[in-house]
């Protein structure tokens, strides 16, 4: 049965205004948005087939301002949705019950910088590149590097455990997390850090999304930058020939630091958006950086890659060693989902991974799908993790293309599960991937989930309908996202 105190948020306007002067009373008028062509800016996040507006935004500048939003909306019983900068793709940062959208926009401050001790403390709001910005002239950078990076928040990278193209050689957003503040569900402000004893909390904190409180600040843990980087960019005739290189590269030993793929459809949109051209007969390019200290060993891994693209019939491959020729080899890879834009009027972008060895399959896999769906797909991923990105272009105005980019999507990260994988690899399940978490866990694996969820979030009222199937009052906000009220 529904929580009437959930349910009473939910599409209606009634005592909104009355909510708006409350907030306003919190944190004074200029930190409180309420009119309806504010709050339709925050109704979806980058997964846009997804929309639920609040009914207020706030946007506090402080911990102890977060802290008070947070006592007043539990008090309330007013559900609350904490947003980033939105370029989430799975519905996280969305209202899904109504209630209060709170923004870190204004939490954008870096507190200190340790370069001896290779830590840097910033707020949650701080856009994840500005933290590299900083640290450059110490030789560091902070390694998780999502690409949507000039942009997106450390707060919502936390949430995310976000990864990015190095991924592959540094791991995600939790391997560099020292220590962070929270505020809780009672409104209570926490510090959670990386010690040898007690339970790791960091770990469960990290990647949940935005359920289990506020992250306010935290404290980043900064890489060496490497001294020597060697960027590979080679076209492939076809799709095998470039997915088998993939796995020939890491069966090899080689590590790289970054190894991403990307298909005709994002070549296409390449040339449509920007006029880029790249070898006539590509049907696929393959972006390798190797990076390291040691000049000789940099190039002996990029000699074992090109040796693997050799014996991948690859059809021919740029060499950059020095920062502008890399630039303009990234130019594909960082270009390309903006491109997409100029194919159709809405983008979804799927996220799953699979076993390496399985990509020439799994990518015929999607190209069946999508033909068989008659919509348009493009490929732009994370190959080397075997973290795939159908990339589905589509006309949002038409119901039966939005259902069908859900259904497909759906089929596709079945079939990950099949062979092995996950249904998301670092885009996250928020209210996306909700109705697949009962195929990949057990009912079991459900109710341990659900248990330490509860200790950090009881009533549901942080950030509700996501991660986990089956909440309170979330039956109608599914009914309307899966198309019955479009
Ligand atoms: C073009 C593009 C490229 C992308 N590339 C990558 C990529 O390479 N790798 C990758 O992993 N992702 C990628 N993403 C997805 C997205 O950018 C990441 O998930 C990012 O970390 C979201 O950050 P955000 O600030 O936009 O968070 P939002 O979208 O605002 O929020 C995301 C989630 O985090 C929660 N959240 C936000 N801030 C906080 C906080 N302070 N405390 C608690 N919870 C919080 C929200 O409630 C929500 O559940 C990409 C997205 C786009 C549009």
């Amino acid at each position: 049965m529904a929580d009437p105190a959930l349910v009473v948020w939910m599409g209606q306007t009634e005592g909104v205004s009355s909510l708006a002067a409350d907030l306003a009373r919190i944190l004074g008028e200029n930190a409180v948005l309420h009119e309806d062509a504010a709050l339709r800016a925050y109704d979806c996040d980058a997964y846009t087939v997804d929309r639920s507006k609040p009914q207020a935004v706030v946007l506090p500048s402080s911990t102890e301002e977060v802290a008070k939003i947070v006592r007043y909306c539990v008090g309330a019983g007013v559900p609350y949705t904490v947003r980033g900068a939105g370029t989430g793709l799975s519905g996280g940062a969305l209202a899904a019950l109504g209630g209060v959208t709170l923004s870190t926009k204004r939490l954008n401050k870096i507190l200190s910088v340790d370069p001896e001790n290779r830590r840097l403390t910033a707020e949650a709001g701080v856009a994840n590149k500005r933290i590299s910005d900083v640290v450059r002239p110490y030789g560091l950078h902070f390694a998780p590097d999502p690409s949507s990076q000039t942009v997106s928040t450390l707060g919502g990278n936390i949430a995310e455990n976000s990864g990015g193209p190095h991924t592959l050689k540094m791991g995600v957003t939790v391997q560099h997390i020292h220590a962070l503040k929270m505020v809780t569900v009672d409104g209570e402000i926490e510090e959670f850090a990386l010690r040898g004893d007690g339970l790791d909390f960091l770990g469960v904190i990290v990647g949940s999304e935005g359920t289990m409180g506020v992250v306010t600040e935290a404290t980043v843990r900064l890489t060496p930058s490497p001294k020597h980087v060697i960027t590979a960019l080679a076209s492939f005739a076809n799709v095998r020939d470039a997915t088998e290189s993939v796995a020939a590269i890491i069966a090899s030993g080689t590590l790289p630091a970054a190894l991403e793929m990307m298909d005709k459809g994002v070549l296409g949109a390449l040339k449509a958006a920007f006029g880029l051209e790249y070898h006539p007969a590509a049907a696929a390019l393959l972006l390798v950086e190797c990076d390291g200290d040691d000049a000789q060993a940099v190039e002996a891994e990029m000699q074992a890659v090109r040796q693997a693209f050799g014996r991948h019939a690859a059809l021919e491959v740029q060499i950059a060693e020095d920062d502008a020729a890399r630039a303009k080899l990234w130019v594909a890879r960082k270009k390309g989902v903006g491109a997409m834009g100029r194919l159709a009027p809405s983008i979804v972008t799927h996220d799953g991974v699979i076993p390496r060895s399985e990509l020439p399959e799994m990518l015929e896999f999607i190209y069946a799908e999508a033909s068989a769906a008659g919509l348009g797909v493009a490929n732009l991923f994370h190959a080397g993790d075997g973290n795939l990105h159908p990339c589905f272009y589509f006309d949002d105005r038409d119901p039966g293309q939005v259902e069908r980019v859900i259904e497909t999507g759906e089929r596709i990260m079945r079939r990950c599960l099949e062979l092995g994988g996950s249904v998301t690899g670092e885009h996250g399940i928020g209210v996306e991937k909700i109705d697949l978490m009962s195929e990949m866990f057990s009912p079991a694996d459900l109710a341990v989930q659900g248990l330490v969820k509860s200790i950090f979030n009881p009533g549901d009222l942080c950030n509700p309908c996501k991660v986990l199937p089956n909440q309170k009052s979330c039956a109608e906000h599914r009914k309307r996202w899966r198309g019955v009220a479009w």
